[in-house]
């Protein structure tokens, strides 16, 4: 048997082990400690621009504490992009709120714009009130199309939350992903740009943000000499030891960018003259992806195959691939959640699949992969 591509597993660099090690000798293994705010400081100098950060235990907790902080509650509306991860949206429902789906445009795969208007003029329409936030999402490290974006959100004066989960380290126009919006949340999973085994941020604007988010991360425990609370919390703070191995990380986090890039870029030469294949690019200088995944899509009909039979074929190969994200407006769970679009994200789900892209996928192994999908579409 071939040896195993993955699609994007974790690779340390090698000193998230001093980090831990100094975790456990100085006995910061509970929650909290020097490894936690050193992550954040790491994180905040990365960001180089005017951001307070928050490390918790999951990017689903930072997009829960974030809708807090925006004032949603039980019977609010919260715009989401509908080409994403379910996590996305899952904390609205927490919440109490109703998600509304906005579709995705054809170059970035992200919010829609035009969409993006329809929906908040027609929300207002229908239910008298405005909806409470708008997460736009990079998808797969893309950049969304922020400046217009934020211009409708300005218009009608909707906070933007920026899901930034699988885009550490992309930039649009300049300015980094996650620094665009009132908040932004950064996910650490196993499987993301970089890993604290599982963790995530949030990116606040101020420091009395980042204040209120470690506030409600760590029950709300007000200020007094006893334990009292005023408000609702939560545990959601990061741990000492899974910040110790994301400090260790961010001393791999360019390597991996460029990584990704360089995998991303080899695909693009490599599919070049494969009729009927695209693979998803960056539509101008403005977006600069850090391609967490690179995906491609099948031209229709390519002879009647189908990311699905691609799939298997790579997969009998020892070869991982994945779908793309089934957009949540046909997720049954969200079957009665209100949709704006024009099937653009259907349409790429149907037609699209993510190819092995991590840090452990060497060139050799990108012209297996795409060695293997040249001969599924030969064969008829
Ligand atoms: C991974 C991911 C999240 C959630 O992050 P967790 O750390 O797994 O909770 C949110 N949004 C998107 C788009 C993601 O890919």
């Amino acid at each position: 048997m071939n040896k195993k591509i993955w699609l994007s597993l974790a690779k340390m660099g090698g000193r998230e082990r001093e980090f831990i090690r100094e975790a456990f000798e100085t006995n910061w293994v509970a929650p909290l400690g020097p490894n936690v705010t050193g992550f954040e400081k790491d994180l905040e100098a990365y960001f180089d621009s005017d951001t307070h950060i928050v490390a918790l235990s999951s990017g689903t907790a930072a997009i829960h504490l974030a809708l807090i902080q925006l004032g949603v509650e039980h019977g609010d509306e919260v715009i989401c992009q509908s080409f994403t991860f379910v996590a996305s949206a899952n904390p609205i429902t927490y919440l109490g709120a109703s998600p509304v789906f906005v579709d995705s445009e054809p170059d970035t795969w992200n919010m829609s714009p035009e969409h993006l208007r329809r929906a908040i003029a027609d929300r207002i329409a229908v239910t008298g009130r405005k909806p409470k936030a708008i997460i736009p999402v990079h998808l797969y490290g893309m950049p969304a199309n922020m400046d217009a974006i934020l211009a409708i959100a300005e218009e009608y004066d909707i906070p933007v939350l920026e899901d930034a989960a699988e885009a550490l380290g992309s930039i649009y126009k300049s300015q980094h992903c996650g620094t665009f919006g009132t908040f932004a949340c950064l996910s650490f999973n196993g499987n993301k740009m970089i890993t604290t085994s599982g963790g995530g941020a949030l990116i606040c604007k101020s420091r009395e943000a980042a204040h209120k988010t470690l506030f409600y991360a760590t029950q709300a425990r007000d200020q007094a000499p006893h334990y009292q609370h005023s408000e609702i919390g939560y545990n959601y703070r990061m741990s000492n030891v899974s910040a110790g191995i994301g400090r260790g990380q961010m001393f791999v986090l360019d390597d991996h960018i460029a990584h990704r890039r360089s995998i991303n870029a080899l695909y693009r030469e490599l599919f070049r003259n494969v009729k009927g294949i695209s693979v998803h690019q960056e539509p101008n200088d403005d977006y600069n992806s850090n391609h967490w995944l690179t995906c491609i899509t099948l031209d229709t009909p390519l002879n009647g195959h189908t990311p699905y039979k691609i799939s298997k074929a790579l997969d009998a190969e020892n070869i991982e691939s994945r779908p793309l994200w089934k957009p949540l407006h046909l997720q049954p769970v969200f079957e009665q959640a209100p949709f704006y679009g024009d099937g653009t994200s259907e349409h790429l789900f149907n037609r699209g699949l993510c190819l092995p892209s991590g840090p452990h996928v060497s060139e050799e192994d990108a012209i297996r992969v795409v060695e293997v999908i040249r001969e599924v579409i030969r064969k008829d």
